[in-house]
């Protein structure tokens, strides 16, 4: 028996006004993990764009706003410091093991999806920092059957964003069927999502990479493994698409156009310019989520997508063999996360950042 007293209340951020950005350090009761479920300590938590768009009420498709006290996060890394009646001995999980926690906390096993093996698009699932409270806490709950393992070798700061934006553009790369030796065009490559995109596109499939970001942005567009780079703030947002895309093309050979386009930013003019950099029979891979009253993406003509047999198509997040193998990218030193650390009470100032759009790579919270 240790003698030391296990701790019975942690630290978490709230938001406190939900709509704007703003988030409040609170103390909270640490939970009790149930029957299959372990008790996380986390170290680190990622901040997602997700999460300012659910903390902001940016996202109209979204069934319900966020009540005040939500907790947010959802790529949240620490260690397993108790099981929940159930899980000793039966998921090859040890106490202490470091594990992560994703968007879907948990998900069901049952639904048609997730017997597809689409567990990432799961009917009920527990969304963590959406309902469920999030990784912006010192503790948290985890099913012992979906938390994501975490490899020997890579750091937990560093694991922290591979757990939402390292699986979503992963999975994205995959559902854009991009070959070895094709070119993928990343828009928003220099931010959370798009440097991940860049570095496992180029370095993890043999995919050659068009990045397109804001022009600050082209150093860790370029570092990631980007061959060439698209200033977005030279091109008027207004009318001026047309003239993007030729600069697009007039990169691939033949000036055809690329064999995808990933869209990571929260843009409808993003996609409504990524359909027009395709090359024929050429896949759009819609990843971010627009903000505001949605928009169909204006570009996408009936007879353009039949004249030149376009794809369009949809990622959300990935799966647990998605975030398994992107964490194995991490262990093998083929993707690293661009990362800057601060605390949870720096949380509000690190969205405040993510707002502005500048940001490079990923803000991580140190617990
Ligand atoms: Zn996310
Ligand atoms: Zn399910």
């Amino acid at each position: 028996m240790s003698s030391e007293v296990a701790p019975t209340k942690q630290k978490a951020a709230v938001y406190d006004k939900p709509g704007s950005i703003s988030t409040k350090v609170v103390e909270i009761n640490i939970p009790e993990p149930g029957e299959g479920e372990v008790l996380v300590r986390l170290t680190h938590s990622g901040v997602c764009h997700s999460d300012l768009s659910i903390m902001t009420n940016s996202w109209r498709t979204l069934p319900n706003p966020i009540e005040p006290g939500q907790i947010g996060g959802h790529e949240g890394v620490g260690k397993i410091v108790k099981f929940g009646p159930g899980v000793s001995g039966s998921y090859g999980l040890s106490l202490g093991d470091r594990v992560g926690i994703k968007w879907v906390n948990s998900a069901c096993k049952q639904c048609a999806a997730c017997l597809e093996g689409m567990d990432n698009i799961c009917f009920n699932p527990k969304i963590s920092g959406y309902g469920s409270p999030g990784t912006f806490q010192q503790y948290v709950i985890g099913p012992a059957n979906y938390v994501t393992p975490i490899p020997d070798g890579v750091r937990s700061d560093e694991a922290a964003p591979l757990l939402c934006a390292g699986v979503t553009v992963y999975a994205a790369l995959k559902r854009s069927k991009a070959q070895p030796g094709q070119w993928v065009l990343i828009s928003g490559a220099g931010g959370g999502l798009g440097h991940l995109a860049v570095q496992i596109a180029s370095k993890g499939m043999g995919l050659r990479v068009i990045g397109v970001d804001h022009g600050s942005k082209e150093g860790i567009a370029r570092n990631s493994g980007a061959e060439h780079f698209i200033d977005i703030t030279k091109y008027s947002a207004d009318g001026s698409h047309k003239a993007i895309s030729t600069d697009v093309k007039a990169l691939t050979p033949g000036g055809l156009g690329v064999h995808a386009a990933v869209v990571c930013v929260a843009s409808n003019a993003a996609y409504t310019q990524a359909l027009l950099f395709l090359r024929f029979n050429g896949t759009l891979v819609c990843v971010g989520v627009p903000e505001h009253e949605p928009k169909a993406i204006a570009s996408a003509y009936p007879a353009l997508l039949m004249a030149k047999h376009l794809n369009v198509t949809g990622s959300s997040i990935g799966n647990q063999r998605d975030a398994i193998e992107t964490l194995d990218f991490a262990s093998r030193g083929i993707i690293k996360a661009h990362i800057q650390t601060t605390t949870l009470e720096g949380l509000t100032n690190a969205f405040e950042r993510l707002h502005s759009g500048t940001l490079e790579g990923r803000i991580v919270i140190e617990l």
